[in-house]
Order: C-alpha cells, then sequence, then structure tokens
C-alpha cells in the first residue's frame, strides 16, 4: 500500500518530510511524494480569496500514483459552508488535501511550549493523519486524544495526539 502526497503551489521541504514521517509512523505504508502541480485556478473564489477544497482533492486523485493520495498546499481552502477548512477527506475515498494556511497560527492555540516551528510540524502530521485516516474509512472520533477527533480549530489540533485511540486502531486498515 503507497500513500503519495501531491504538493500543490510551492509547498515547504519541511511539509513534506513531516507529512511523509507522520504517515509512515501511524499506517503500514509506503510514502512516496510526486512532483508539484500548479494550484488550480478553477478552484479559486474571488470573493472569498479562497479556494474549494474538493478541487484539490480530484486533483490528488487524478495525478497521485498511490492507493491514497494527499494535496498539500499553502493555499486557504474552505469547503461549502464552512470558512475554512485545515483538511478535507471523503470517507473511504482515494483523494484528500491538507492546507497549511492556518495551520501556522498560535492565536488561538498554544497550550504547548515548544517552539513555533515544532508546533507548526506537529500539526502538520497530525493533519495528514486525520485526512488520510477519513480515507481508511475512519469517521470523527469522540477521544480528543486521538488524531481522527474533529479540530475546527488549531487548539483542538494541539491538544489531540498524534495517534489513532485503541478503537480507531482497530477500524483502521
Ligand atoms: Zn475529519
Ligand atoms: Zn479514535
Amino acid at each position: 500500500m503507497r500513500v503519495d502526497i501531491v504538493p500543490v503551489g510551492e509547498v515547504d521541504p519541511v511539509v513534506k518530510r513531516e507529512a511523509s514521517n507522520g504517515l509512515r509512523a501511524i499506517y503500514d505504508c509506503e510514502v512516496s511524494v510526486s512532483d508539484a502541480r500548479a494550484v488550480p485556478e478553477s478552484a479559486h473564489d474571488a470573493d472569498r480569496e479562497q479556494y474549494r477544497a474538493e478541487e484539490f482533492i480530484d486533483l490528488a486523485k487524478r495525478v497521485g500514483r498511490g492507493t491514497k493520495n494527499i494535496a498539500i498546499t499553502p493555499e486557504d481552502l474552505y469547503y461549502h459552508r464552512r470558512n475554512y477548512v485545515f483538511g478535507l477527506a471523503y470517507l473511504s475515498g482515494s483523494g484528500s488535501v491538507i492546507s497549511t494556511y492556518r495551520l501556522r497560527t498560535s492565536s488561538d492555540g498554544g497550550f504547548s511550549d515548544r517552539s513555533a516551528g515544532e508546533i507548526f510540524s506537529d500539526r502538520v502530521r497530525k493533519e495528514v493523519v486525520h485526512e488520510i485516516g477519513h480515507t481508511f474509512g475512519l469517521e470523527h472520533c469522540d477521544n480528543n486524544r486521538c488524531v481522527m477527533n474533529f479540530s475546527p480549530t488549531v487548539r483542538e489540533v494541539d491538544v489531540k495526539e498524534e495517534r489513532l485511540c485503541g478503537s480507531c486502531q482497530r477500524d483502521a486498515l
């Protein structure tokens, strides 16, 4: 089983590395990184100055070489009525996406005394593990320490751990 990371736009090498490490640590999978793709301008909403997340999922599905594929982008994403999303995936689908745009903020998180760089890296790993979890059929988990807990703000991302709880672990793969 392979998970392919599809960078969309200018993705920091640190982000690609952290995403790969996070996925390898949690799932029994190989991880590859595709060539970077241009940001799909058709996904841009000029009024919102944001991008539609679904189109990034479609792109990952189309160009990714893995059984599961995850687009990673620095652009700001939204989905339907949600003002923004850190990521999106369809349950048991083959494509998914995360955005690093809002993961650098410290304003509404920050219970940690780790450096800003480490906190950002932690969030990247948690979000890729979370979205790929959905592609493995996992839904949101009520356990707020579980990586499958729903995290609408970085605060919840910081609270949760980088791994699946026992129950999600049993349901994955
Ligand atoms: Zn989710
Ligand atoms: Zn769980």
